[in-house]
């Protein structure tokens, strides 16, 4: 017995569609891939906008968080909107240890050229 890809529940009553989902997950997985998609999207632009590293970390922590809720998906073989969410997690992540690491060494170089910072 076939069970829906996304609920996990075996599909008795409704079957599942060609995408192995039940009705009601096909239209609550779509709307919610769609949104989820858009929502990094956006915040990967934003991040690559701003100058601000700690800006920057935050927008690509919201795109990494949509990306991996995306790739549950994914993995469960469930055909998204847009393909290849694991390369652009990936890029995110990248993006994001490059980001944060840049801004350790700014930090660092900041409290080393002030040796009195915080204190007067
Ligand atoms: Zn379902």
């Amino acid at each position: 017995m076939s069970s829906c890809k996304a609920c996990r529940r075996p599909a008795l009553l409704f079957g599942v569609n060609r995408d192995g989902m039940c009705p009601l997950c096909a239209s609550l997985v779509r709307v919610e891939t769609i949104a989820r998609v858009r929502i990094a999207a956006d915040a990967m632009h934003t991040a690559r906008q701003t100058s601000n590293p700690k800006a920057r970390l935050k927008r690509i922590d919201v795109a990494i968080r949509n990306l991996k809720a995306l790739k549950v998906y994914a993995d469960r073989g469930i055909p998204l909107v847009v393909p290849g969410v694991s390369d652009l997690l990936r890029q995110a992540l990248e993006l994001r240890r490059a980001t944060a690491t840049k801004a350790g060494r700014k930090h660092l170089r900041k409290t080393q050229e002030e040796p009195n910072h915080g204190r007067a």
